[in-house]
This record gives structure tokens, sequence and C-alpha cells, in this order.
């Protein structure tokens, strides 16, 4: 029903399974009493041509155009209530203002529901088929056979692999300094995500934050830390315009994924792009 509403991919996750994840308080059942089940709705965030657009507003802005996936969790939600007498409620990502830390984080439901797997660049879930996808989640008291995790790590791609053993680096550590880390035996030894870095340029999505930073950027003296003020630092090799900084979103890693730049062709015989 998800997948014929226009969710690009579904799964559930046993709600027994997230005590191994995330501290006691920010488990489905902390949100729900007596929950045993989550379904996750991943909807891609952008489509090809959008990936591919000039215009950042346009790209960046694009995320207004997830409300459907919102709309099929809360959907499901009330189907699990009205068909089958249980309880349900549906979390999307703009509900709650917790930060960083969120009451429930939808990457771990979309990683137990088996949508993807934790990637190098940011804790990214990614997915083979679909490339970087954004969740919403319906948690019911409906004990649902569970999909679990995936067997097998989505990242790092095999292009990755080579690529690390020859220079030491991947795409993404190469776009961003938020990234760090390695691979052995053809899976990710260790990451380290300087998540200060990356909260400068994919959150900042408030306009009054900048408006508050604004005098500081004006008063700087010194060209280079004005831009550094006014645009961030994390991104190394891309020239930004001025201003984008205003509504972030930055997607610089998954721009040059192999594994989201593989999703994102386009399929079947009219495939030109
Ligand atoms: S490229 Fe952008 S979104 Fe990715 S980790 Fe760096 S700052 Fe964050
Ligand atoms: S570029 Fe993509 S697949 Fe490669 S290490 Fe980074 S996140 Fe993983």
């Amino acid at each position: 029903m998800a997948l014929e509403m226009g969710a690009d991919a579904v799964g559930i996750a046993a709600v027994s399974d997230f005590s191994k994840e995330c501290p006691e308080g920010y488990r489905p059942d902390d949100l729900l009493k007596g929950a045993k089940s989550v379904i996750v709705v991943g909807k891609r965030r952008y489509t090809r041509g959008q990936w591919m657009a000039p215009n950042t507003d346009l790209i960046h802005r694009a995320r207004s155009g997830q409300s459907n996936r919102d709309t099929i969790a809360a959907t499901l939600a009330g189907l699990l209530e009205g068909e089958y007498g249980h309880a349900a409620l549906f979390v999307n990502p703009g509900m709650f203002d917790t930060g960083f830390v969120p009451v429930l984080s939808l990457k771990v439901c979309a990683e137990l529901a088996g949508l993807g797997t934790r990637s190098m660049a940011g804790g990214i879930i990614l997915s083979k088929e679909h490339g970087l996808l954004g969740f919403a989640a319906t948690i019911t008291t409906m004990d649902l056979s569970p999909d679990g995790p995936m067997s097998d790590p989505v990242c790092p791609d095999r292009a990755c692999i080579a690529m690390f053993a020859e220079d030491g680096t991947t795409p993404c550590i190469r776009a961003c300094s938020a990234i760090e880390g390695s691979i052995e035996n053809g899976r990710l030894k260790e990451v380290t995500f300087y998540r200060q870095l990356c909260a400068t340029r994919s959150n900042t999505t408030m306009n009054t934050v900048y408006l508050r930073l604004l005098p500081e950027i004006v008063e700087e003296k010194d060209p280079e830390r004005r831009k550094y003020l006014a645009i961030g630092q994390a991104r190394k090799y891309i020239e930004d315009p001025p201003g984008r900084g205003i509504w972030g979103r930055c997607i610089e890693c998954m721009r040059v994924c192999p594994v989201n730049r593989r999703a994102i062709q386009l399929k079947g015989a009219e495939a030109n792009v």
C-alpha cells in the first residue's frame, strides 16, 4: 500500500531490536506504549533532474515536495487503527524541535527495517537501489513480521574500496573535511564525522540563525574569514555562491558518492542523460 501511494521503499523494523541501538527514552515504545513494529517509508529526496540542476534553490527547496512521504506514514497509522484495531502513530523529520538528539532516530528506524545501511558520509543511510532517501515512520502495537537490517553494508562501494587502496581516500572524504575514515578488508574500519562542520552546511535551514550571525559577518575585516562565516568552511572543492549558506542543505558528499550516482541513473530504453 505504501508503494502504491508513492513510496520508493518500505520496510518493517521490530521494536525489540531498538534496545541494541538506542538508549532508553529514545525508542519507539517510549513514544507508544506496547509498540511492537515500526513501518518505515523511504522516499528519494531528489529526482535525477534535480540532482543535475544548476539552480541551488531548486535543489535544496525540493524537500518541500516530501510531504507525500509523511502522508503515507500518517495514512498507514490510520489504517492500522481503523481496520486492525491497533494503536499507531507516525513520525516525520519535521516533527521534533530536538536538533541533533531526536526523540527517535529515523536513520536507525530505516536501518533496522532494511532500507539501507550507514555510510562513511555522515552516517547517511545509503540504499543501493535509491541512493539518498528521506524517511518517515509509523509505530504500531501490531506485531508485524520484520524485515530486519540488511546483512551486507552498502558503503563502501567497490569503487571507494579501490580508491582507498590506491590513494587512502574516498569520494566523500575528498569532498568534505567533515568526514574522515578508513577501509579495511572491503569494510568501513573507522569513521569520524565532525558534526559541527557538517551542521553549519547542512542544517542552516533557519533564516533567523543567519540573521543572528549577520552583524558578525558584516563586521569581519578579513575577507577569507568573512567568506568562512558567510558560507561555511567544510567543503573543500566546491565553489559556493555566497548566500547559499542561508538555506544550507549541503549534499555534496552524496553528489560524489558512487552508490548515489548509480542510483540516480535514468532507467529504461528512454534513458539518455
Ligand atoms: S558534504 Fe555537506 S552534507 Fe556531506 S558531510 Fe560535508 S557538509 Fe555535511
Ligand atoms: S563515497 Fe559513498 S560509498 Fe563511498 S565511502 Fe563515501 S559514502 Fe561510502
